[in-house]
């Protein structure tokens, strides 16, 4: 066989591998992707697993941020066949037979917190405002490679320092704070907290507000969208742009080495033994314990990234649960949450505490919170008419999980949906799980179905994440990046490790090169 050779080798199609590729097959780059599974997308996948005609999103599934990211709009994926659905409401928070819900419109999301509780209608107004002003600066620092100077002194002249302060102490409120500080009732401050609670970090954890601030006002401005038709279209479109922009995707071909020559990322070799030779980068769309724990030798690290990588925290375990049902969820909170895309099933602040505390503690919830998708509501192709696609997913502690206890849990959880929709039990046609084993085993990434490739807690975050460093994609090694969800700024459907990666290699590459390995050299000194 030919040795194949390259400028870029990628490893993982998960949709920040295929980001990258693209955007460095969009510079000219002779680019190879090298995925381990038999399909690309990682956690972006789609397929029948319950029944015929059902199709079931394998992992993630509800897009606000792909549809908000301006990495993927600058990709304009529509015109490689991905088209966004939307359920006529966004998100709906069920308590018992009581729901409130985002609206597409901000009108119709104060009027449902208002009717729960009142004020609330009236403070969710004022925090969709101040999110329509900070917008652009908002997604421009988040998406921008770490430091986002640019954006930063944009907002800082935009907002005002003081205004600065007061932001920067926003970023490290728990939600059940920022629910007491702005929201006079219960309604909003669950519904955000419930949101919260799509990441490992319960009511009190510090940096908690700013997910839910950020998922609940995206989705009050974008929607929850899901691709027509599943998640799979979504890898579908990356996978196209990239064969048309020249690159190559190659999937079953896991890599189980980064082969480094003076200190410097030179190729990659192949289960199997085939080394693939990257000319001028290797990006890994892995996480940071396989990137730096076992695709890289020892010695090519400096021993206190070693050390930090002891400290490296995953997110907690993932059950998930699919269901063909023979009609829709028959709710007792009625249309609110029938016409919801998302639902939690969550109950107030005070059970979602106890559910934080209890995984927290290595002890399963009395009550599951559930996270739900009624994805036929948001895409009527995804079932035969009048049925409905579902799937629900449950955090759980990391521990060694059986398919006895899977099942067992897989039960628990029906019995929730059951007690808030009293005839669910009825309508199963079939039903499919997805333990924390089944999840690893789809995509290797997902470690005991970790959501977030590692907490999304502060400690974690920006400089610190994956490990503390400098926040960047480069690595200490020259002409590696890593390009995962594990690195800023981390986990849900974006793209923006894969572009900050690709960012990072086009730099090295680039004319002033030389300049930018010395800076990056002498940063990474000083941090290890
Ligand atoms: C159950 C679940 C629900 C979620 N829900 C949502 C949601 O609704 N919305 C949202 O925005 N986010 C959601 N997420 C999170 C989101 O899906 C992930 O953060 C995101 O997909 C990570 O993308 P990635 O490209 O970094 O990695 P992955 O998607 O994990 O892809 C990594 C790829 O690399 C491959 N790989 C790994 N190691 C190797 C190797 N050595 N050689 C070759 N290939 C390798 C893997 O097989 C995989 O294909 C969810 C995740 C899960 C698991």
């Amino acid at each position: 066989m030919d040795h194949v050779q390259a400028d870029a080798v990628v490893i993982g199609a998960g949709h920040n591998g295929l980001v990258a590729a693209n955007l460095l097959a969009d510079a000219g780059w002779d680019v190879v992707v090298c995925e381990a599974a038999g399909e690309p997308g990682g956690a972006v996948r789609s397929a029948e697993v319950t029944a015929p005609g059902f199709v079931t999103d394998l992992g993630s599934s509800f897009y606000p941020m792909a549809a908000a990211s301006p990495v993927l709009n600058a990709l304009d994926l529509g015109s490689y066949g991905l088209a966004w659905r939307r359920a006529p409401l966004v998100l709906a928070h069920v308590f018992g037979a009581e729901a409130v819900a985002i609206a597409p419109d901000p009108d119709g999301t104060a009027a449902s917190l208002e009717a729960a509780s009142p004020g609330d209608g009236a403070a969710w107004l004022r925090a969709y405002e101040r999110w329509r002003e900070l917008r652009v600066l908002v997604l421009a620092a988040l998406f921008d490679p770490f430091p986002p100077v640019r954006a930063g002194a944009r907002l800082a002249r935009q907002a005002g320092v003081a205004e600065l302060v007061r932001l920067a102490r926003f970023g490290l409120l728990p939600v059940r704070r920022y629910g007491a500080e702005e929201f006079p009732g219960h309604a909003a401050a669950a519904l955000l907290a419930g949101l919260t609670l799509h990441t490992d970090l319960g009511p009190d954890s510090s940096g908690g507000a700013i997910f839910a601030w950020l998922l609940a006002m995206l989705g009050q401005d974008v929607g929850f969208p899901v691709p027509e038709g599943g998640a799979g279209q979504l890898t579908a479109a990356l996978a196209t742009r990239l064969g048309k922009a020249g690159g190559v995707l190659r999937c079953g071909a896991p890599v189980e080495a980064v082969v480094v020559s003076s200190g410097r990322a030179v190729g990659v070799r192949l289960a199997g033994g085939e080394l693939l030779t990257a000319r001028r980068a290797v990006l890994a769309d892995v996480s940071a314990p396989a990137l730096y724990g076992s695709l890289l030798p020892a010695d090519a690290l400096p021993p206190r990234l070693l050390d930090d990588l002891r400290r490296f925290e995953w997110d907690h375990a993932t059950i998930k649960v699919n269901w063909a049902l023979s009609g829709p969820v028959p709710w007792l909170a009625g249309a609110t949450a029938r016409e919801a895309g998302t639902v939690h099933l969550a109950g107030d602040l005070a059970a979602m505490g106890e559910y934080a505390a209890a995984i927290s503690a290595g002890r399963l919830p009395r009550a599951p919170y559930l996270v739900i998708g009624q994805t036929t509501t948001a895409d009527p192709t995804r079932s035969p008419a009048g049925t409905q696609s579902l799937w629900a997913y449950t955090r759980v502690p990391r521990r060694d999980w059986t398919a006895a206890a899977v099942r067992e849990h897989a039960d628990r959880m029906a019995a929730a949906i059951e007690a808030a929709a009293p005839g669910f039990a009825d309508l199963v046609l079939a039903r499919h799980l997805q333990g924390p084993g089944d999840l690893a085993g789809m995509d290797g990434n997902l470690d005991q179905g970790a959501l977030n490739a590692g907490t999304a807690g502060v400690h974690q975050q920006l400089v610190f994440r994956p490990l503390p460093g400098l926040g960047r994609a480069d690595t200490p090694v020259d002409r590696l990046y890593i390009a995962g969800a594990s690195a800023h700024p981390g986990g849900g459907v974006h793209g923006g490790p894969g572009a900050n990666a690709a960012r990072a290699a086009l730099a090295r590459a680039g004319r002033a090169g030389p300049l930018y390995a010395a800076v990056i050299r002498a940063a990474h000194r000083l941090v290890y």
